[in-house]
This record gives C-alpha cells, sequence and structure tokens, in this order.
C-alpha cells in the first residue's frame, strides 16, 4: 500500500436519465425513466467515481456549490469532506436533494480513496463477509400477472432464493397478484413493498392474507412517516412477518426515530440517499447499537462494498432498475452468482467504471 497525500483536483458531474424497460409503478408513483447522476473526482493520476439516483437538480447542487468545497482538500480525508458539505447545505435542508448530491460525490471520494491506496473499498471499510444475499426486486404494478410470474421467477430459477413485488395501488387485487406470484416461484421467500400505499386497517388485514402465501417481508405497509402505524402493524402482523422501512432516512436523527419507535423488524438505507457510504456506515452502526439488522435499497453495484463490511447487514436489494442500469453503463456493474453478489477483489475502489460510449446517449 502506497503513502500517499494528494488533494481533490477536478470534481465532475454528469446526469443521463435512462427509459425503463417498460412503464413503471409502485403503490404510490409511477415513473417511466431513470435520473443517474455521476461524480468522478480526482486526484494524483486516480479518478473516483460515485453516483445517486435522483433528480437533476443534484447534480446542479454539485456543481455549483459542492465541488468546489471539496477540491484542494485531502483526498484521503473523506470525513472531513463530509463535514464541509453538510455544513455548507444548511439553509437548504439536509434531507432530499441536498443529500443525494452529497451522496453522489462522498461515494466518489470513498473510491478516490481506495483507488489511491490501491486497495478494493470493501478492504478500506474493513471487510466483515465475503459476499452478501441479494433479493430480486422489481413486481411492478404495472406489470401484468403474467409478467410479474415471469420476473420473479427468472430470479429464482437463476438462484436467487428470495424476490419481492409491489404492491398498494389496487388492494382489491393485491391477495390475488400475491398468490399468482407465490404460484411462480414455489417455496422461494416472498417479499411485498406498499410504499406506503395502505391505511392502516387495509395493511392488518392484508397482512393475514399475504401471511397465507408466506410473505416474510412486508414494506411500507402504510407511510414510513406513520410510525405509529408500522409499529401497530409490527405488533399485530402474524409472526415470521418483518415490518421494514427506511428507504426515505437521509439522516441519522431520521433512522434514530423510526428505530426508537419500535417501527420496524428490518431496518432499510440507501447509501445514495443518506449522504453517502459515510451516512450508510453511520447508519449500520445505528442499528447495531438497537440490535436491528439492516438492508441496503437498490443501487447493488454500490451496496455491496458497505454492506460486505458492515454487520447488521441482512441482504442488498437487487432492483431491476438498476440492475439493468448497472450493467448496461458500468463496467463491473453487480451481478448476482448463486444469490449472492460480491466485491470484485481484483479491482480497487468501487471497481466501477462508466462506459461513457453507452452512456453518451442518455446525457442530458
Ligand atoms: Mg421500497
Amino acid at each position: 500500500m502506497k503513502s500517499v497525500e494528494a488533494p481533490v483536483g477536478k470534481v465532475d458531474v454528469a446526469a443521463y436519465v435512462i427509459p425503463t424497460s417498460s412503464p413503471e409503478s409502485d403503490g404510490t408513483l409511477e415513473w417511466r425513466a431513470t435520473t443517474l447522476v455521476t461524480v468522478e473526482a480526482r486526484a494524483a493520476d486516480r479518478v473516483g467515481f460515485g453516483y445517486t439516483y435522483a433528480d437533476t437538480a443534484t447534480a446542479t447542487l454539485i456543481r455549483d456549490k459542492l465541488a468546489g468545497l471539496v477540491t484542494g482538500r485531502d483526498a484521503l480525508a473523506v470525513t472531513e469532506c463530509w463535514d464541509v458539505m453538510v455544513r455548507e447545505i444548511r439553509n437548504l435542508g439536509r434531507p432530499g436533494i441536498a443529500s443525494m448530491a452529497i451522496a453522489a460525490v462522498d461515494n466518489a471520494l470513498w473510491d478516490l480513496k481506495a483507488r489511491l491506496l490501491d486497495v478494493p473499498l470493501v478492504r478500506l471499510l474493513g471487510t466483515v463477509r465475503a459476499a452478501v444475499p441479494v433479493y430480486g426486486s422489481g413486481g411492478f404494478t404495472s406489470y401484468s400477472t403474467g409478467q410479474l410470474a415471469a420476473q420473479l421467477r427468472a430470479w429464482v430459477e437463476e438462484g436467487i432464493a428470495q424476490v419481492k413485488m409491489k404492491v398498494g395501488r389496487a388492494p382489491s387485487d393485491d391477495a390475488a397478484r400475491v398468490r399468482a406470484a407465490r404460484a411462480a416461484i414455489g417455496a422461494a421467500a416472498l417479499f411485498v413493498d406498499a410504499n406506503g400505499g395502505y391505511s392502516r386497517k387495509q395493511a392488518l388485514g392484508l397482512a393475514q392474507e399475504f401471511a397465507a402465501q408466506g410473505v416474510t417481508w412486508f414494506e411500507e405497509p402504510v407511510s414510513s412517516d406513520d410510525l405509529a402505524g408500522l409499529r401497530m402493524l409490527r405488533d399485530r402482523a402474524p409472526a415470521g412477518m418483518d415490518i421494514t422501512a427506511g428507504e426515505y432516512g437521509y439522516d441519522l436523527g431520521y433512522f434514530r426515530a423510526m428505530l426508537e419507535a419500535g417501527a420496524v423488524d428490518v431496518l432499510q438505507a440507501d447509501a445514495t440517499r443518506c449522504a453517502g457510504i459515510t451516512g450508510f456506515m453511520r447508519t449500520a452502526a445505528l442499528c447495531e447499537a438497537f440490535h436491528v439488522p439492516l438492508s441496503s435499497h437498490c443501487a447493488p453495484s454500490l451496496h455491496v462494498h458497505p454492506c460486505c463490511a458492515a454487520t447488521p447487514v441482512r441482504h442488498v436489494e437487487y432492483f431491476h432498475d438498476h440492475v439493468r442500469i448497472e450493467q448496461m453503463l458500468f463496467d463491473g456493474g453487480a451481478r448476482a452468482r448463486g444469490g449472492r453478489l460480491a466485491p470484485d477483489l481484483t479491482r480497487p475502489g468501487l471497481g466501477l467504471t462508466l462506459k461513457r460510449a453507452d452512456a453518451a446517449r442518455y446525457a442530458v
């Protein structure tokens, strides 16, 4: 390992809008495209690469405010850079765009630091496991029953033992959709995600119906802001069904409130939202303090490293849209084998390189 003292040089940001493979929806949102915001941070002869999935406003904030803040600072001092960025956005509000912008820069700085030290990021963070289980995630409410069954079955056939579908758009249809999914996947673990689409009473009733189909994970049965509702479901849902939430968490205060309320059996967090790998690793420590497991949300190519370095991690979400984009546009993009993701230990950092020629057509 080389000893390095290198200031952060040029920080470049770009945004790409990538159409989905077909129109997609969940319990409370519809979309036809995904926006990827990338950051490249240079030091010495290395380039760190990080990203978030967020609005193009994130790219503007990085370009106009954050890039200049980290330029010239010690590229090994990731926490100093993080602190400076968090202080700077005080008046903009910590959740939302600001935290996603910080996340993209922080992720690039972690990658840069690992590249400067010439180690895979997982080794820099401190390896706790060689590989992490994934769950296949998609099953959109926009899918026909046939599409739903085919997507979930394909994951199971490639060795992924747990799969997640969306519910919550048309509650009266959901029990039947879940039965169709169960029929398609045999004995594999079945997760559902309502994205806050149900009322408390609807969620309570459907929890029984889903349990009859062996559903073991009920994500955002009610709004993630309804901590008392989540807690009530956690207390009253059938044994063996985890109540989960946390994907809209941007800071430690949010996660602490959710954990203190006893609202979740498993906390979810997203390093492209919660101010990067720095925020994600701190969230993992918080989970340890509360004895609650952690599951990463989306962006599997990014999460594989921190999730192999954070003790309380249970699994990584292998989200259809992001798996597709990351395999299409990143050299080194996540590819599960035997239902698990392992960091590529032959490459430094996150082990990702943007395929510029392929990405160019989506640039905005
Ligand atoms: Mg979700």
